[in-house]
């Protein structure tokens, strides 16, 4: 069956129609122009950064995030081992070798412990990594409170992949502005779109200059064609970039549609037995890109793989969380430093409906399937009273059990 109600899709409209037709009608139908160089500053202005530049893809953001710290062939890089294949992709493209690092059960992001761990063993035998690549899963901040300060302590630079975390906080400061440099999606999937883009951002000016140089041939500063080096052609067109402005205008109300959902998830399906959620930050500081549940599959049909499949044949796409990395066969070299949990949330995680256009007939749609996939087992274990408010306690008790 076609889907009805899709995992993430993007939501625009009129705006976004208007400033791109406007644009058209300027003639900067190129990749430089007036709404590039907007839309660059509005990013930064909105994230606090200094520097903002405006790319083709998240990954090529990734790309030149990694050569302008100085990434280089044959150099380790630690990343996440839970997220996307192009947080890891983009490594290889400097052809460099990822390492990868398990996550923490409080964010399901790369565990502090495990990475000054790592570090300190690389440390020890003279074999520091180029970089850091942390990611910010699902919206939620990695616990950078500790991670700049491990990451500062042995002198590697920082890189954070907050390809799905735009809008979401830290301590006041807002996702994409921890490490040195970091990186934000425009991707359909992604919680705000421009059909296809990047930004890198940064505080300084001369890893923004390097990106943006890096990001166009890598041509020099003279008069004619010169180039002393092998650049990309990675920028984003200015087309994309009036698009990009139209949904950054419309970001804090998607964000807040967004976790109203979110919230409309676990307001339902919390107390089902053997149910948690990526824990929730109370100040609200996940952008809720996307709600994912978890399942221990104790009841019978309500393992994450059933669950699934229970929603697609009602029209509705779920996805399996992330794979981790270090279990992908073409990273199967790979060094890491793990503990099970990526592996566990990959095993028990579904990925619910949860883009910004999502009414809440769908989101009641979607729970009153699930709930039915625990009435309709043949035996139905007792809720345990306050499952609601603890679903962060549920899920390091069922699992902690488990590993
Ligand atoms: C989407 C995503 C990317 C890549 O972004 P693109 O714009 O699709 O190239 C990188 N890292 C993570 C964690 C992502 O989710």
């Amino acid at each position: 069956m076609p889907f009805r109600i899709f995992l993430s899709p993007p939501d625009v409209g009129t705006l976004e129609r208007e400033y791109l037709l406007r644009a058209f009608d300027s003639g900067w139908i190129t990749s430089m122009g007036p709404d590039v160089e907007a839309f660059e500053s509005e990013v930064a202005a909105f994230t606090g950064s200094a520097h903002a530049v405006a790319l083709a893809s998240g990954t090529a953001a990734l790309h030149l995030a990694l050569l302008a710290v100085g990434v280089d062939a044959g150099d380790k890089v630690l990343t996440s081992t839970l997220t996307f294949a192009a947080t890891a992709n983009a490594i290889v493209y400097c052809g460099a070798h990822p390492v990868f690092i398990d996550s923490e059960t409080h964010t399901w992001n790369m565990d502090p412990d495990l990475l000054s761990a790592e570090l300190a063993d690389r440390s020890a035998r003279n074999d520091l990594p180029a970089a850091v690549v942390v990611v910010d899963i699902f919206g939620k901040c990695a616990d950078y409170r500790v991670i700049e300060d491990i990451c500062r302590l042995y002198g590697v630079p920082l890189i954070e992949d907050a390809a799905e975390a735009l809008g979401a906080s830290l301590n006041g400061r807002q996702a994409g502005t921890f490490g040195v440099v970091g990186i934000l999606s425009f991707n359909g999937n992604k919680i705000m779109t421009t059909s296809g883009g990047g930004m890198l951002m940064t505080e300084d000016p001369a890893i923004a200059a390097r990106a943006r140089k890096l990001s166009t041939q890598a041509r020099e500063p003279v008069a004619h064609y010169e180039h002393l080096e092998v650049g990309f052609n990675y920028r984003l067109s200015n087309l994309l970039a009036a698009v990009g402005r139209a949904q950054l205008a419309r970001l804090p109300d998607m964000i807040s549609r967004r976790r109203q959902i979110g919230k409309r998830y676990r307001d339902r399906l919390a107390i089902l037995p053997g149910v948690a959620f990526q824990p929730d930050d109370r100040d609200g500081s996940n952008n809720s890109w996307l709600t994912v549940m978890t399942t221990d599959g104790a009841v019978d049909g309500t393992c994450a793989h059933s669950l699934i499949a229970r929603l697609g044949e009602s029209g509705i796409e779920a996805r399996r969380v992330w794979k981790p990395m270090h279990l992908q066969p073409v990273f199967r070299y790979a060094e890491s430093r793990l503990s099970g949990v990526a592996e566990e949330l990959f095993q028990r995680g579904v990925c619910l409906p949860s883009g910004s256009t999502l009414d809440d007939h769908s989101v009641d749609e979607v729970c009153d399937l699930l709930v039915g996939c625990w009435q309709d087992a043949p035996t139905v274990p007792t809720p345990r009273a306050g499952n609601a408010v603890s679903t962060h306690a549920l899920f390091e008790r069922t699992t902690s059990a488990t590993w």
